[in-house]
């Protein structure tokens, strides 16, 4: 195997790890002699968001259990997500956000990461309330910043979000006094167009011209090819719910997208698929060993993507530039090779003002 790609996958977990390892536990007595695709057992749940809104109820259990997984030495980074999301879902409004995200990251302070409130706008929606939503968006993370203590402000990472480079002129511009203490930003794909494209990629890449040295996470992109885009950009982390939610779903995770299972047939065409992705990738784990349990099983789905997600930085780690325009070549147009900021010289704008 060559040398993996430096951007990591951060598990968003649904629930407590230890039911996993479990499982792991149970179906492989041995991992270190197993057959595994990189030669070593995969390295699970090390990178791990949490959304403390989302659980409200049983925080108190998962936090728990990442103090001690941190004790034990398997927890690398806990990030915390503010939830923003909740206001399209939830009746919160976004002072309720940052009300509820205060208590639980002060009341569970033990992240490495603490994501700031922002609130998503459709891709659908006019470009007038995106743009009011930007800037609603700063006011709500500087308004949680500065209630936080020191210690939890150095780790603070504010949400960007796009649809003009003048977008990140205007983030940057405010950000940058949290971004100096924690070096952390993250970026969302909400709000431009759902498919992490060519345009993301280009504010990304702008992004990090900006701020080389800061740790850029991208939230919730799961389509395996956009690994090796992300890469190219400078993302260092990213998270996605895909392989739990597509194996709850009937689906499994192959290195270059979702496989759907169709239960009425005896073998499906997705069998035969899965069984040449093994060949092809040298792919091995205990839960596609038997194809028909995984078929069945739910449970095994989510295992089986979750190791899928941890390899894809050890897969798409093999191509350079050449050889993913042939694997990959609807996701090589969408890299903007040519990028170059400098052509995207700052811009006069009119900000919208709620200050
Ligand atoms: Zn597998």
């Amino acid at each position: 195997m060559t040398q993996p790609l430096n951007v990591k996958f951060v598990y968003a977990l649904w629930g407590t790890v230890s039911r996993y390892q479990q499982m792991l536990r149970n179906y492989v007595p041995n991992p270190d002699s197993y057959p595994w695709m990189t030669g070593e057992p995969p390295e699970l749940f090390r990178w791990t968001l949490l959304t403390p809104l989302a659980y409200e109820a049983v925080m108190d259990k998962i936090i728990a259990e990442q103090q001690q997984r941190r004790r034990k030495g398997e927890l690398d980074f806990l990030m915390y997500d503010s939830g923003g999301f909740q206001t399209l879902r939830k009746n919160y409004t976004i002072e309720d956000i940052i009300r509820k995200d205060y208590e639980l990251y002060t009341g569970y302070p033990y992240a490495d990461g603490y994501v700031l409130p922002d609130l998503p706008t459709g891709p659908r929606k006019p470009l007038e309330e995106m743009e009011l939503n930007i800037v609603r968006s700063i006011k709500a993370s500087f308004d949680l910043f500065h209630m936080l203590p020191d210690e939890l402000k150095a780790k603070s990472i504010p949400v960007y979000h796009a649809r003009k480079i003048e977008h990140i002129d205007w983030q940057y511009e405010k950000f940058q006094h949290i971004t100096k203490h924690s070096k952390m930003a993250s970026y969302s794909i909400a709000g431009l167009n759902k498919k992490f494209n060519a345009k993301h990629m280009g504010f990304i890449r702008y992004l990090k011209s900006l701020q080389p040295d800061c740790h850029i996470h991208l939230l919730g992109v799961g389509t395996p090819p956009a690994i090796f885009c992300m890469e190219q950009v400078g993302v260092n982390t990213f998270d996605a719910m895909t392989p739990h939610r597509i194996a709850t779903l009937g689906k499994v995770a192959t290195f270059y997208g979702a496989l759907a299972y169709s239960s009425n047939l005896e073998e499906s065409v997705e069998e035969v698929a899965i069984e040449e992705m093994r060949e092809q990738t040298g792919h091995r784990c205990p839960f596609c060993d038997d194809l028909k349990r995984l078929k069945m099983e739910p449970r095994y789905r989510i295992m089986h993507n979750w190791i899928v997600y941890e390899e894809l930085r050890h897969y798409y780690g093999q191509f350079d530039l050449e050889s993913f325009q042939s694997y990959a070549p609807k996701w090589y147009k969408q890299l903007d090779i040519t990028f170059h900021p400098e052509k995207h010289k700052k811009v006069e704008f009119e900000q919208p003002s709620l200050f």
